[in-house]
């Protein structure tokens, strides 16, 4: 089945070839009257409407904008109950602190797999709604071997994009005994979660888990084939960053606070470092500046981060918005983080993209720019979506 999708007025590829791109080598490589031609679930053609090859159906865009799906690489899903108290409280003045955390364990030790996995699949579908075709799901709300397990099992149902953060915080039962929960998260919990999981995760922050124990998390989850990302820098500057990159991490995410020296070590590493603008929004914590990493050559990725806590919001063109006005970011890399910087984060070369051989996960939006994504704020624009060639939405 070859679906054509043509009169595309702007055609965000990420894919820049010399004679396409605007402006001399912009990395968006932004066409106008386009099409693209997705066969089965790839993406077979792009390039100018006029040459477009013949298909069994075709969509007209109407001169509307096209964008890759986005890659949302940062997301904590499976969990019970909410902290809607907590943040009413934090409006009024309240700290976020890491311990937060702790009072989502307990809801979700006690909820039922069916009822994670009901509200798991409303979060893709809400996902979905707003153009996001890709999303990773971590663990980190049960702390305990068979919670964890149930986690990173009910994530590995929808996602192959699945990390295992059992090192999220220490729980209660383990006040002022973090290095036997440690003990606990690298041996008989890694054992259970590691099956189904992809990515090892770790809190590097005051309140969490010191840079010692979080190397012995990540090298446990790695010896287990396991590959690291981290969070860290959330809360205050740390060692965290250097950490990812010496181990090689696929990203470090957070990065509120980083030295000159974080910036300098990202800068020269294979490690992404994801954006959560969020986070920032609902914590009142200051944005990092992702002008100062975008010039230094920091490859960047925006992801919501959705969770209880923190951040509770499923939507990338709400993120986008927050990091173009409140991150220093233009539109257009804004986006490009969405998608292929969330592609990087993940280490994915087939998605992010539109190009012949990637997967066809599209998103066209209502407007003829991708402007608006920044520009209408908390306006519904995306029109329809496809995923692995399909219409979605
Ligand atoms: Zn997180």
């Amino acid at each position: 089945m070859k679906t054509l999708i043509t009169n595309i007025g702007e055609l965000t590829t990420n894919a820049p070839t010399p004679e396409h791109a605007e402006g001399g080598g912009d990395l968006r490589g932004t066409l106008h009257d386009a099409a693209v031609l997705i066969d089965g679930d790839r993406i077979a053609w792009v390039g100018p409407a006029a040459d477009a090859p013949d298909a069994d159906e075709t969509v007209d865009a109407e001169g509307r904008a096209l964008i890759p799906g986005f890659v949302d690489s940062h997301s904590h899903l499976v969990f019970g109950g909410d902290r809607a108290a907590e943040f009413e409280a934090r409006m009024q003045g309240q700290k976020y602190a890491a311990g937060g955390i702790r009072s989502t364990v307990a809801a979700t030790r006690a909820a039922t797999d069916e009822e994670l996995r009901i509200r798991l699949r409303g979060f893709l579908d809400e996902m979905l709604a707003q153009g996001t075709t890709t999303v990773e799901i971590k663990s980190g709300y049960g702390l305990d071997v068979a919670t964890e397990e149930r986690l990173v099992r009910l994530a590995a149902e929808v996602t192959p994009e699945v990390t295992f953060l059992g090192a999220h915080v220490v729980p209660a039962e383990y006040a002022d005994r973090g290095d036997d929960y440690v003990e606990l998260v690298t041996g008989e919990m890694l054992d259970a979660c590691a099956p189904h999981a992809k990515w090892i995760d770790v809190f590097c922050e005051t309140g969490a888990f010191t840079v010692p124990q979080s190397r012995r998390v990540l090298e446990a989850g790695i010896a287990r084939g396991l590959q690291p990302r981290v969070h860290a820098s959330q809360l205050g500057p740390g060692e965290g960053v250097r950490l990812a990159v010496e181990l090689g991490a696929a990203s470090i995410d957070h990065g509120t606070y980083l030295t000159d020296d974080d910036v300098t070590a990202l800068a020269g590493s294979e490690t992404v470092l994801t954006l959560l603008p969020g986070v920032e929004f609902s914590t009142r914590q200051p944005y990092p500046d992702a002008r100062r990493l975008i010039d230094a050559d920091v490859t960047v990725a925006i992801a919501c981060d959705t969770n209880p806590g923190s951040s509770f919001t499923s939507s990338m063109p709400f993120c986008i918005a927050v990091a173009v006005r409140d991150m220093r970011m233009t539109v257009a890399e804004a986006i490009h983080a969405a998608t292929a910087g969330g592609a990087a984060a993940l280490r994915r070369t087939d998605i992010g993209r539109i190009a012949p051989g990637m997967r066809a996960d599209l998103v066209l939006l209502k407007s003829q720019s991708r402007v608006h994504l920044a520009y209408r704020p908390g306006v519904p624009l995306v029109d329809a979506v496809w995923k692995d060639g399909v219409r979605a939405v």
